[in-house]
């Protein structure tokens, strides 16, 4: 049951992904919606912080801004 609800919960919210270093499945910190308040990434519209739990990588991912809009 547990892994039922972890599946689904996975499968509709998650995009997982695997540590570069370690292949352990990173945290999702949260997305982070970019605008003209922040000029670092005119290209892109979303940032999303991920880390791993186990060897403490960080992972920036940054969306650009025509993709699936
Ligand atoms: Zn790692």
């Amino acid at each position: 049951m547990m892994q039922t609800i972890n599946q689904l919960y996975r499968g509709f919210y998650f995009r997982i992904m695997n540590c570069y270093w370690c292949n352990t499945e990173l945290i999702v910190g949260g997305d982070i919606d970019i605008d003209e308040s922040m000029p670092t990434y005119p290209e892109y519209s979303v940032e999303t912080n991920l880390s791993c739990p186990k060897c403490f990588a960080e992972v920036e991912v940054l969306k650009k801004r025509n993709a699936y809009d």
